[in-house]
C-alpha cells in the first residue's frame, strides 16, 4: 500500500454500515441497536418507506447518521420481474441524471440534508443496452462523494479505489463469523468495507442480523481491533482528502 496514507487517530482500517431502501425495520430495530453502542451508519432511502417513519429518520440526523442518495424510483434491469416498468435497459443518461437530482431534492425538502454519497439500486451502474449501453459512474462522480455498489467481494484499497464505484459488500443473513475472514483480510490490507444490508432484525429475507450488527459494533469498539467504523460520507471524505495533500 501507499505508505504515504494513513488512517485517522493511528487506526488501521476503517468499516462503513449502509442500509438501503429506507426499511421500517432500520427505523424500528436498527436505530436503537446502533445507539446502543454509538455508531452511526449510512442510510440509503427510498421514498413512500421514508415518507412512513419521517419523525424518525430526521432524528436520526441529529443523531449523526447519513442519508445517501439511493434514486427517485429505483431503477433495477427488469431481470428482475418486479423492475419491467422501470428498467435500466430503457434509461438514457438524462433520464438518470434526473433521479440523481431529483432524489437530492426530495430529501432536501423532506429531511434538510443533501446526500453526499449514492448508493447504486441493485448495484447496477448501467442505462440501455448493447451498443448503447452507457455507464452512468460519470454521473454519479459528477454529483457526489462517493458511489457504493453492490454484492461486490473485497474491501476498497484507500489508495486505489474509485469513489464513483466504491465495492459494497452484501451483509444481510451472515454470521459474524461469517464475516470475521472479511474483516481480518480489511485490518489486514488496510481497507475500507463498506458493508450494504436491507431490513434489520433476527430472522427473514434481506435481513442484516442484530445478533451480527451487535458483535461487528463490539468488535470495532475494541481498541486493538484498530478499526474505523463511520458513514460511507466520513470515510470517504478520509479517502478522498489524502489523495489531494
Ligand atoms: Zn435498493
Amino acid at each position: 500500500m501507499d505508505s504515504s496514507f494513513q488512517w485517522p487517530d493511528n487506526k488501521r482500517a476503517a468499516i462503513s454500515l449502509s442500509f438501503d431502501d429506507a426499511r421500517l425495520s432500520q427505523c424500528d430495530k436498527g436505530f436503537a441497536l446502533l445507539a446502543s453502542f454509538g455508531v452511526k451508519a449510512t442510510f440509503y432511502v427510498s421514498f413512500g418507506a421514508l415518507d412512513k417513519r419521517l419523525d424518525q429518520w430526521k432524528l436520526a440526523i441529529e443523531q449523526g447518521h447519513e442519508i445517501g442518495n439511493h434514486t427517485v424510483t429505483h431503477p433495477c434491469t427488469a431481470n428482475f420481474p418486479w423492475g419491467r416498468s422501470n428498467a435500466l435497459e430503457e434509461y438514457t443518461l438524462e433520464r438518470m441524471e434526473k433521479e440523481l437530482t431529483g432524489a437530492n431534492e426530495r430529501i432536501q425538502s423532506l429531511l434538510g440534508v443533501t446526500p453526499a454519497t449514492f448508493a447504486y439500486p441493485c448495484g447496477q451502474k448501467f442505462v440501455g443496452r448493447g451498443e448503447q449501453t452507457r455507464s452512468y459512474i460519470p454521473l454519479v462522480a459528477k454529483h457526489f462523494k462517493v458511489g457504493r455498489g453492490f454484492r461486490d467481494e473485497v474491501p476498497n484499497d484507500p489508495t486505489y479505489c474509485d469513489p464513483a464505484q466504491a465495492l459494497g459488500i452484501d451483509v444481510d443473513n451472515r454470521s459474524f463469523d461469517d464475516l470475521l475472514p472479511l474483516i481480518n483480510q480489511t485490518i489486514e490490507r488496510g481497507g475500507w468495507l463498506i458493508l450494504a444490508g436491507h431490513e434489520i432484525g433476527d430472522a427473514g429475507p434481506q435481513t442484516t442480523l442484530r445478533d451480527t450488527l451487535a458483535r461487528l459494533c463490539e468488535f470495532c469498539a475494541e481498541e486493538k481491533s484498530g478499526l474505523w467504523l463511520d458513514t460511507v460520507d466520513r470515510v470517504g471524505s478520509h479517502v478522498i482528502a489524502s489523495r489531494n495533500i
